[in-house]
């Protein structure tokens, strides 16, 4: 499959065609200064001058210069918000509900939806296909992206953190694991994207959960010409100094702030780095405010995370800067985090030879310069999406509902119930092997007590307690979203049994949403393990969509989804319901075949 991946700025239109079975893109042109007099399109070395040209013409002008044939269009979509968490064809309903989201983004959103009715003119045949930049954020928790104000407002008018550069954040994290040999699902990466817009990510096992930008890309990090994280109550004071309306501060934020503003001379760190050195002091302030910002967001992730195992540096500066590197990475040895300056200056990365370690060889976190793909990430994404769009859709998928219940170790079973005892089967469950057991036990934590939780047997190397959200909260601890048998830095609570407590220093998750399959179930689905997928289910007569099931595939398995009691009463379901699988949204298998 080849695809057209198109991303319209405001005034600019980057393109390149992606070749599928060749994984490489056959030629990235751009267009700039749309809607000036100035307007023209880049071919290579060839500047062809478009005055007043908009982003349709610079299109045709592109695609009658190329003789290629593609499959389907792909779209960068900045802000998807609520709305969209993942990939989607481009429909007349879509292309509204993209048209609502512009108050979200009202500097980005237009200018994608411009170029979308572009590319649906020149090519009205072709599937087009909006990946969203928004869309790998899905998964931010609920702390992570609820912003401190009544939540009736909140809702009413959608404000909340959404985070933005999804496309390159997944990349860089993938591209990352792949380096180290080592699955996504088990690092805690920081990635930094430091571009003319920057943010950093926590990725915490392949999901993202913190992320620098919010309700819009103007929160967070220093940018080029974005102020960043600023006290709102600044904001108000400027506005009443200097007169200044919503709009003229927007802009005065956006295009004004940032390093162009701190420095004085430009947005660009070259330009930038270049005075520092020959002695301008707001220069060298507004890189030292630049670094300061991300390294203090670098330890608020780890923080997040209970740790980091890789920190990635990426996009223009992160790729290019060796300063910026030495001076964000500076004082990190706390985290076990040690930059090597030789390996560091030296580093170069390019599409072809993508992956550059720059940490000492006893440093604990890998610090890794890795080039960042956008078009390829959403070239990627896109041909997967089409390829899976129609998955099997007469098979249901029965939906079980797991209560809380907890795994336990012979040392707990010990202490809780006497040496030597043996759990008593009270009742087989569904999937084969497994039993609920007689035993149950209470469940002490900070906050309160949750009485007899029942132990699923049979035993297992670590302590594992299964919660829910309500029970998270009610025993007054944070417990992350897991997958089963991932507990590293998830919280501890007591134990108690008739024979006495048990304390466990970790192991409390509330379970990701998963379904556990037989190889010939996944066969017929065509998803593989760990593939993430999206399970619909038709309750009562409304369709409901569960988005982020782990697939989990095993010759132990039978067939069934695993939601928990909270999620169940929220959606209304009780036993007996089954779901249909509605798409793929992860392919477990293109985080390994990026090596
Ligand atoms: P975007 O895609 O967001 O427009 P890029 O990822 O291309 O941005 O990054 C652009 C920025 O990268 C430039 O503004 C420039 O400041 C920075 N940059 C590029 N090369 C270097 C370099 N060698 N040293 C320092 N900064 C650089």
């Amino acid at each position: 499959m080849r695809v057209l991946v198109i991303n319209c700025g405001s005034s600019s239109v980057k393109i390149s065609v992606y070749d599928q079975s060749l994984q490489k893109h056959i030629f990235s042109y751009k267009a700039e200064r749309l809607g000036t007099t100035e307007a023209c399109v880049i071919i290579g070395d060839r500047k062809i001058e478009i005055p007043n040209g908009n982003h349709k013409l610079a299109l045709e002008k592109i695609v009658q210069s190329c003789s290629e044939e593609f499959d389907a269009i792909v779209h960068r979509v900045v802000h998807g918000g609520s709305h969209f968490s993942q990939p989607v064809r481009i429909t007349s309903d879509v292309i509204s509900q993209i048209e609502k989201i512009i108050p979200l983004a009202p500097l980005h959103n237009p200018a994608n939806i411009a170029g979308i009715h572009a590319s649906i003119a020149i090519f009205p045949e072709l599937p087009h296909v909006a990946i969203f930049d928004t869309a790998f954020h899905g998964t931010l928790p609920r702390r992570a992206y609820s912003y401190a104000i009544p939540r009736s407002l909140a809702k009413k008018h959608n404000v909340r953190r959404f985070g933005f550069h999804g496309p390159s954040h997944e990349w860089v994290a993938n591209r990352a694991s792949s380096y180290l040999e080592q699955n996504v699902e088990d690092l805690r990466i920081i990635t930094c994207h430091l571009g003319n817009g920057a943010s950093c990510c926590a990725v915490e096992y392949g999901r993202s959960i913190e992320t620098s930008m919010g309700m819009t890309p103007l929160e967070g990090l220093v940018m080029g010409t974005r102020s960043g994280d600023i006290d709102p109550g600044a904001v108000f004071s400027l506005m009443r100094a200097e007169d200044l309306s919503p709009e003229e501060m927007e802009e005065f934020l956006n295009r004004s702030s940032g390093l162009h503003g701190l420095s004085g001379v430009g947005n660009d760190m070259r330009d930038i780095a270049q005075a520092a050195e020959d002695g301008n002091d707001q220069a060298r302030l507004s890189i030292h405010v630049y670094a300061h910002r991300i390294r203090k967001y670098i330890g608020a992730y780890s923080a997040i995370m209970g740790g980091v195992d890789a920190i990635v540096f990426t996009a223009g500066v992160g790729e290019n800067s060796a300063r910026i590197r030495q001076q964000v990475a500076q004082r990190l040895d706390f985290l076990g985090a040690r930059l090597d300056l030789e390996k560091n200056r030296e580093a170069r990365v390019s599409k072809e030879n993508d992956v550059a370690d720059i940490s000492e060889i006893r440093s604990r976190v890998s610090i890794l310069v890795v080039a960042t793909d956008e078009e390829r990430a959403m070239a990627e994404k896109a041909i997967e999406f089409l390829e899976q769009e129609n998955p099997n859709q007469d098979l249901q998928i029965p939906i079980a509902i797991s209560a809380r219940h907890l795994h336990v170790t012979q040392a707990a079973v010990d202490s809780l119930f006497g040496k030597g005892h043996t759990l008593r089967e009270y009742k087989p469950i569904s999937q084969p092997g497994q039993f609920a057991c007689v035993e149950k036990v209470d469940i002490i934590g900070p906050r309160r007590t949750i009485q007899g939780v029942r132990i699923i047997g049979p035993l297992r190397p670590k302590v594992q307690v299964e919660i829910s959200r309500t029970d998270e909260f009610s025993l007054g601890i944070d417990a992350p979203v897991r997958n089963s048998g991932d507990v590293a830095n998830s919280p501890g609570v007591i134990l108690r049994g008739p024979n006495g407590d048990y304390t466990i220093s970790e192991g409390v998750i509330c379970a990701r949403r998963h379904i556990h399959m037989h190889p010939n179930d996944a066969k017929r689905f065509h998803v593989s393990d760990r593939d993430v997928v999206e399970v619909s289910i038709n309750s009562d007569g409304r369709d409901l969509t569960f988005g982020d099931v782990l697939v989990r595939v095993s010759p132990k398995y039978v067939l069934e989804m695993h939601i928990d009691t909270d999620e169940a009463n929220a959606a209304q379901i009780s036993r007996g319901f089954s779901g249909i699988l509605a798409g793929v949204s992860n392919k477990a298998h293109l985080c390994k075949k990026r090596v």
